[in-house]
């Protein structure tokens, strides 16, 4: 296995990874960043980006982060291919393994690995993702203003995103599998009251109808096994997400789905050393421009953490004595 050390490695190529390396290579810090197994993330599978500010025409999401990369390289980011497949957090410097071959000690590590959004896996939503079928009603919801759509899910991803719908479109039907919301009783509560959000209970996706764009879905009623076809130009599901933390598992606090907890108000895990950025550690906002946010407040805490460890100090923490 090759080794070699290094001051900052970014585990992830979303906004919150290279947001963390522009400005941790303007900090001289020399940062590593790996992209991990889809370079971009998930604003690499959108279409237009328009929420974010900068942008008064709209940004299209996979040159979004080509624009991003090409700034983090700019200030020098070594930016590499490969995945970090395992990491030992229980001595200083860190290790993270990359592709099972590559062993890096580093001297602070900002995750930023995001989440993947949780697909109802269906052939005909593959196929028509990105032409109709979307996971993010804040991102694509405007597309669809004026339409019928649908949305899938009865948690408080569901509620709040058909709340949000119901402002644009004409008509949201709420396709909820069993005969209850897991929501909250306030986003409930805002289901109910919004007049053009109708749920339909018991309700699972047959298919996703359309060839070059969604026109429609066809629904089986779980109690009766009854199919039927509704008409939609939209279709975005929101049954849940997955952080890509599982490698930092036995290491780093956690909440119950997953998501890395962070002292609040900073990036700090309960590992020293190890900071945690995006979606990675965020289940409410989960937008490109609070990634990068938080993105920037992670190259910040490494770039005090680094300096303080290097006078021999570390708030509140006993000090390992740095490898020489
Ligand atoms: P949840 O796991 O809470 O809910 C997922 C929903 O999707 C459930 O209703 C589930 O049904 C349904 N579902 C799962 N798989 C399928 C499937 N294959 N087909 C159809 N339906 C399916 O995820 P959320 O993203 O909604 O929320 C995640 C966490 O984030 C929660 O803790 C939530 O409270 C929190 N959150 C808080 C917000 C806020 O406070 N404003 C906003 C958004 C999220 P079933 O109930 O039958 O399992």
């Amino acid at each position: 296995m090759t080794q070699e050390t290094v001051n900052v490695l970014i585990i992830g190529s979303g906004p919150a990874g290279y947001t963390a390396a522009i400005y941790a290579a303007r900090a001289n810090l020399n940062p590593v960043l790996y992209q991990g197994g889809q370079p971009g993330g998930q604003l690499t599978i959108t279409t237009d980006v328009e929420n974010f500010p900068g942008y008064p025409e709209g940004v299209m999401g996979p040159q979004m982060m080509m624009d991003l990369q090409e700034q983090a390289a700019r200030f020098g980011t070594d930016i590499r291919n490969g995945m970090a497949t395992s990491v030992n957090f229980s001595s200083y410097p860190h290790r993270v393994i990359i592709d099972e071959a590559h062993e890096i000690e580093a001297k602070s590590v900002i995750i930023s690995t995001g989440a993947a959004a949780k697909w109802l896996g269906l052939p005909s939503e593959e196929r028509l993702n990105g032409k109709g079928v979307s996971a993010c009603a804040v991102c694509d919801g405007f597309f669809f203003r004026g339409a019928d759509v649908a949305i899938v899910g009865g948690g408080d991803t569901a509620a709040e995103e058909a709340s949000y719908l119901s402002k644009l479109c004409n008509k949201v039907y709420m396709l909820v599998r069993r005969d209850e919301l897991r929501a909250s009783a306030i986003m409930q509560h805002r289901v109910h009251n919004a007049k053009n959000i109708e749920v339909l209970w018991n309700t699972q996706t047959d298919e996703i109808l359309g060839q070059e764009e969604v026109e429609g879905i066809r629904v089986i009623d779980n109690t009766t096994g009854e199919k039927r076809e509704i008409s939609v130009q939209g279709f975005f599901v929101a049954i849940g997400h997955k952080p890509n933390t599982e490698i930092f598992e036995d290491y780093l606090d956690m909440d119950e789905n997953g998501y890395i907890k962070t002292v609040p108000g900073t990036s700090r895990t309960n590992i020293e050393g190890v900071f945690a950025s995006g979606d990675a550690q965020d289940h409410v906002y989960r937008q490109a421009v609070t990634a990068a946010g938080t993105g920037c407040m992670a190259a910040l805490d490494a770039e005090r953490f680094l300096a303080a460890k290097e006078v021999g100090i570390v708030e509140g923490i006993p000090t390992i004595a740095m490898k020489e």
